[in-house]
């Protein structure tokens, strides 16, 4: 049963054998296992139920509810945007459903320097094949490309760049284009339509609006989460305790270091919060003189990885001897989807000028640069309900970025565009290839230009050595008896590709693990 916990009396005690906090890739795949191996779940979800009928398409009713801080959530100093989501099904509800496997040369690396003894190379070929088979992951057709996907696809061409489709995990599509404010046609193979009702079906209880603020250990031992149940309003309605010998953090990279460090769960210095990596981005527009409705259609179905090398970046062939290498490429390049609100707020100016930059709204195709990044933020609890977060790249990592916002203009003059904007805070426009070079002298500095990021990361790394990791490779808290961590917070580093079916896997892999502990 799903149940709206502010409507419920509280104070309240649950017991049950399992308690997950967040229903995100992680949580779901997590309840889904444990639930169905028979075991009593509980799953509390901070944010709402809401079901396909509740996604309106409208950005100004979407967002504050499928969103921490209605879409507005920052790193502390507001120099970098990250969204997150919220709700059930957790940030697959909105996310744009692209899939890719962790790339061979970043497996082998964490191998080298992290052990990971219970994820071998055939445990992930497994796992892999498990989630893509669940979610019915598959190539988006050509035919299925909008316009702003086909002129990154000719840019490159016309350039001689890697490029090539991407695959996702939709089913009956309808191509409307609103993937990132909840899909209206339940088109999405997500958390919320594959894991979390068969979670129910197997007697998981799911509280939404119902908050995890601390984790009770004494003694070694996990033994409760202290919850509150909260309105749609953010009030809290009352204290809300799940009594559970094994509990599961999955509240995402931000949430559950943030509920660890809260909690005073103890870990290695600095391993705990200290590894925060975000997949940083920035964008460029292309002007061009026919429409291209970047709104429309399936978004993010092209990629270019003419500068994202894998292999060199993570030492090479000979993974025991190779070092990681900062100054290798690591940037990947898709269209940026383009919904009014997003395009206003990133494009820079206010009055006459903004709204004359508004009036090509339908004529630019942005691209986002995203970057497969090296430096280490911080995520910390802040109050209560509230967390606080560090991350601005250092002068290689923004070299990196320069670099790929500088690909993504030259991509787009290849493409025909007969501009380029670039959203800094004196609007820089390019018209050729001449100009690209201003790019490169761009301080990035913060506040100059739009970063955003949406996939948190690194925050509670996995190790097998207790001394030097908090959980190790099946998600186990190796000082807290009964506690287990199952989302993006294990990964060891920043992942350079899309990580939600890295997160489902893993989901399934703890889940499976907590289970056969007993
Ligand atoms: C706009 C956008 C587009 C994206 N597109 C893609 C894509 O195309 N492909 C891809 O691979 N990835 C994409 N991602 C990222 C992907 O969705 C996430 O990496 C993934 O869902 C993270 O899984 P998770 O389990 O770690 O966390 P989430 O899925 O974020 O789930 C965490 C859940 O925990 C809940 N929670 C947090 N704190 C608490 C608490 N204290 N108590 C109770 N509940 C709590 C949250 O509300 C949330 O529901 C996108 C993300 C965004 C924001």
């Amino acid at each position: 049963m799903i149940h709206d916990a502010a409507t419920l009396p509280t104070p309240l005690t649950l017991r049950a054998d399992v308690c997950i906090v967040g229903s995100g890739a992680g949580g779901a795949a997590a309840a889904m296992v444990a639930a169905e191996s028979g075991l009593k779940v509980v799953v509390l979800e901070a944010g709402p139920f809401l079901s396909p009928d509740h996604m309106t398409q409208r950005e100004d009713r979407m967002l504050p509810q499928l969103y921490w801080d209605s879409g507005a959530r920052t790193t502390a100093d507001r120099a970098v945007r990250v969204h997150q989501g919220r709700g059930i099904g957790g940030s697959t509800l909105h996310n744009l459903n692209l899939c890719k496997r962790i790339p061979e040369p970043v497996l082998r690396a964490w191998r080298r320097d992290y052990g990971l003894e219970f994820l071998t190379p055939a445990r992930w070929q497994a796992l892999y094949e498990e989630v893509e088979a669940l979610l019915q992951v598959s190539a988006v057709t050509p035919e299925r490309r909008s316009r702003h996907n086909l002129l990154l696809a000719k840019g490159a061409a016309a350039l001689g760049w890697r490029h090539g489709g991407l695959k996702h995990n939709r089913s009956g599509c309808t191509e409307s284009g609103f993937c990132e404010i909840g899909c209206a046609f339940d088109a999405k193979n997500n958390a919320a339509r594959v894991m979390l009702p068969r979670a129910v079906r197997a007697g998981a209880t799911i509280l939404a609006q119902c908050q995890a603020v601390r984790v009770d250990h004494r003694g070694g031992k996990a033994r409760a989460v202290e919850a509150v149940a909260r309105d749609a309003r953010g009030e809290v309605r009352g204290a809300i305790v799940v009594e559970a010998p094994r509990i599961c953090l999955s509240a995402s990279a931000t949430g559950t270091a943030a509920l660890l460090l809260r909690s005073d769960v103890p870990a290695p210095a600095g391993s705990t919060g200290d590894g925060l990596r975000i997949h940083p981005a920035v964008i460029a527009a292309g002007d061009f003189a026919d429409p291209v409705q970047a709104w429309r259609g399936i978004p993010q179905t092209v990629e270019c990885t003419q500068f994202l090398d894998f292999e060199s970046a993570h030492g090479g062939h000979d993974g025991n001897q190779g070092r990681d290498d900062k100054a290798v490429d690591r940037i990947w390049i898709v269209p940026a989807f383009g919904h009014p609100l997003g395009t206003a707020t990133m494009l820079p100016g206010y009055g006459p000028a903004h709204a004359a930059m508004m009036a090509r709204y339908p004529y630019l195709a942005p691209l986002a640069a995203m970057l497969h990044d090296l430096t280490p933020g911080t995520v910390r609890p802040d109050g209560d309900l509230g967390l606080r977060m560090e991350w601005w790249p250092d002068a290689e990592d923004r070299r990196q970025l320069r670099a790929g916002l500088r690909a993504c203009a030259e991509l787009l003059l290849a493409a025909g565009a007969s501009r380029v904007l670039v959203p800094t805070a004196d609007l820089m426009t390019i018209k050729n290839k001449a100009d690209l070079a201003a790019i490169e002298r761009l301080e990035l500095s913060r506040g100059d230009l739009d970063v955003t990021a949406v996939h948190p990361m690194s925050t509670v790394p996995m190790g097998d050595d207790a001394r030097s990791n908090a959980v190790n490779s099946q998600g186990r808290h190796h000082h807290v008896q009964g506690l287990w961590v199952a989302d993006g917070s294990l990964f060891p580093t920043s992942i350079g590709v899309p990580p939600q079916l890295s997160i489902y896997a893993l989901g399934l892999h703890v889940g499976r693990a907590l289970v056969e502990a007993g």
